[in-house]
C-alpha cells in the first residue's frame, strides 16, 4: 500500500465501524478506554471520545490512549501497526486497496513489530503489559507527505489542465458513445445535463496535448501513460464530475466494448466528492446512491435524484456533511462486494444520523425485484 493508498483508506473508514467491529460499544461519540484499570471504577463512566468528523479518538486521562483507526485497532487489540492495519483490510475488505503482497504494506511502514507475546488473559491486558514507552515505539511514523510527492505543478494548475481537457474534448451526439448509451436507455436529455463527452479522434486529441503541454506534466497529471500517449484509446466515453458550478476536474472513462477490461478508468488521484453532487442540495428529500455512473444516469434519466461512487471502495466518510438533510436509498450491485458495503454505509450513515433504506429491500419475493448479480441498469432494462 502506497502512503496516499493508505491515506485513502483510513479516509474512508468510518472510527466509529472501527470501534463496533472490536466489540467496544459507543455511545453518543464516547467509549470506555482499553485500560480501565487505570482509571476511578474501571472507567464506568466513558472516558474516551471518538470524532467520526475528525477520524480520531482520545482519552481524557491516558495521554497515550488516542490517535486515528490504526492506533484505535492497536490500542484495544494491543497489537503491532502491521497487524492493525491487517485486522482492517481483512475487516473492510471492499474499502482496502486491492492488494499486491503484504510485504509491500511492510516496506512502507518502519515499525518495529513486537514478537507478539500472546497472553491468553486477553488483547486489553497483552496491550497493558507494555510500558508507555514500547506502546509510543509501535506508534506508526508520521505520513511523511510533504517529502514523498514533490509537486511538478500546483494543485490549481491540475485542476485547470484537466478542465482544459474536457473542453477539448467532444458531445456524444451521433458517436459510438451515443449509441452505447441508447442501448443502455439513458437518452439526450441526461447527456446534456451530465455534459457528457467522449474523444472522437484520439490521434488528434494526443497530439494537441502533447503540443500543449510537456510529457512530463502529462503524465504527472494521469492523463498520459507511461509510453507516452493518451490513455482512454479504449475508453473514448468520458463521465466528467461536476460541482455545483458545473465545472469539472475529476472524470471517469468507459470502454464501449464488452471485450475491454477494466470496464472503467478512474482519474488519477481522489475522488473529491460523488458524481452528480449538485443534487445534494441539502433540501429535505431522498437520494439514490449508487455504485459506478451508469447506474446513476440510469436513475437521473427516470428523474430520480442520485448519485453515485466509482466503486464500493470510494465512499468517503467526510462527504456525510454533503448528504445533509438527506435520505438515502443505497443502491449498491446485488453481489457479495456490493452487500458488504451495504452493510458498512448503513452503519456509516446511521452513525451520522442520516436514515437508509436498502433498494428492493422487502420486495425479494416480487418477480420484479433485482436479481442477484444485476445492478440498477439492468433492473431497468438496459442491456449490456
Ligand atoms: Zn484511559
Amino acid at each position: 500500500m502506497t502512503d496516499e493508498e493508505l491515506k485513502q483508506f483510513k479516509d474512508a473508514l468510518s472510527i466509529t465501524a472501527v470501534a463496533r467491529s472490536l466489540g467496544i460499544d459507543v455511545v453518543r461519540g464516547k467509549c470506555r478506554c482499553a485500560f480501565p484499570s487505570r482509571h476511578a471504577h474501571g472507567d464506568r463512566t466513558p472516558s474516551v471520545s471518538i470524532s467520526e468528523e475528525k477520524g480520531y479518538f482520545r482519552c481524557w486521562v491516558c495521554d497515550d490512549v488516542r490517535g486515528d483507526v490504526i492506533s484505535l485497532v492497536q490500542r484495544y487489540k494491543g497489537c503491532s501497526f502491521v497487524e492493525a492495519l491487517n485486522y482492517l483490510r481483512e475487516t473492510f475488505p471492499f474499502l482496502a486497496p486491492a492488494t499486491k503482497s503484504t510485504s509491500a504494506a511492510k516496506s512502507t511502514t518502519s515499525v518495529k513489530s513486537t514478537p507478539t507475546a500472546k497472553s491468553s488473559i486477553g488483547p486489553y491486558h497483552n496491550a497493558a503489559a507494555q510500558t508507555p514507552q514500547e506502546i509510543y515505539a509501535t506508534e506508526p511514523m508520521p505520513m511523511p507527505e510533504s517529502t514523498t510527492t514533490e509537486e511538478l505543478v500546483s494543485e490549481d494548475e491540475r485542476k485547470k489542465i484537466i478542465l482544459n481537457f474536457l473542453k477539448m474534448l467532444s458531445p456524444v451526439d451521433g458517436t459510438q458513445a451515443a449509441a452505447w448509451l441508447m442501448g443502455r436507455r439513458i437518452f439526450k436529455p441526461v447527456w446534456d445535463k451530465m455534459l457528457l463527452r467522449t474523444i472522437k479522434d484520439y490521434g488528434l486529441l494526443n497530439n494537441t496535448l502533447k503540443g500543449t503541454y510537456s510529457m512530463e506534466v502529462l503524465q504527472y497529471v494521469g492523463l498520459f501513460n507511461e509510453k507516452g500517449n493518451l490513455k482512454f484509446y479504449k475508453h473514448p466515453l468520458i463521465f466528467p464530475y461536476l460541482d455545483t458550478q458545473r465545472r469539472a476536474f475529476y472524470f471517469q472513462s468507459r470502454a464501449l466494448e464488452s471485450s475491454v477490461i477494466p470496464k472503467e478508468m478512474n482519474l488519477r488521484g481522489t475522488v473529491p466528492y460523488p458524481y452528480n453532487m449538485s443534487a445534494l442540495d441539502e433540501k429535505p428529500g431522498w437520494v439514490y446512491l449508487c455504485e459506478g455512473v451508469v447506474d446513476t444516469l440510469t436513475f437521473l434519466g427516470q428523474k430520480i435524484d442520485a448519485v453515485g461512487i466509482p466503486g464500493v471502495r470510494s465512499f468517503k466518510v467526510e462527504w456525510l456533511p454533503l448528504f445533509k438533510n438527506k435520505n438515502v436509498v443505497l443502491c449498491m450491485d446485488k453481489d457479495n462486494a456490493g452487500r458488504e458495503a451495504t452493510n458498512y454505509l448503513q452503519e456509516v450513515f446511521g452513525n451520522a444520523g442520516i436514515r437508509t433504506v436498502v433498494l428492493g429491500e422487502g420486495m425479494e419475493h416480487l418477480d420484479s425485484s433485482i436479481k442477484e448479480g444485476e445492478d440498477v441498469n439492468d433492473w431497468f432494462g438496459g442491456k449490456r
